[in-house]
């Protein structure tokens, strides 16, 4: 099994999801993957602890799909 590693929501700070890898994705047909929904602004997945939008970015590597959250992972 490859290592993973807590995503923290950027507002409570409680896990969103567990990456799989140290680019903090997630595959996007694992069963553990957040449901990702889309509006006018974009992708997004909803905390669930706090509800927060969180704005996902879709990856695509040749036939693999992942989503992880958008913006400075750092
Ligand atoms: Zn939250």
């Amino acid at each position: 099994m490859l290592p993973t590693h807590p995503i923290p929501c950027p507002r409570c700070g409680r896990t969103l999801y567990h990456a799989v890898s140290l680019e903090g994705g997630i595959d996007a047909g694992a069963p553990e993957c957040p449901r990702v929904e889309r509006d006018a602004q974009g992708h997004y997945m909803r905390c669930p602890h706090c509800a927060e939008r969180v704005a996902m970015q879709h990856l695509v590597t040749g036939r693999a799909e992942a989503w992880r959250i958008a913006g400075p992972t750092t």
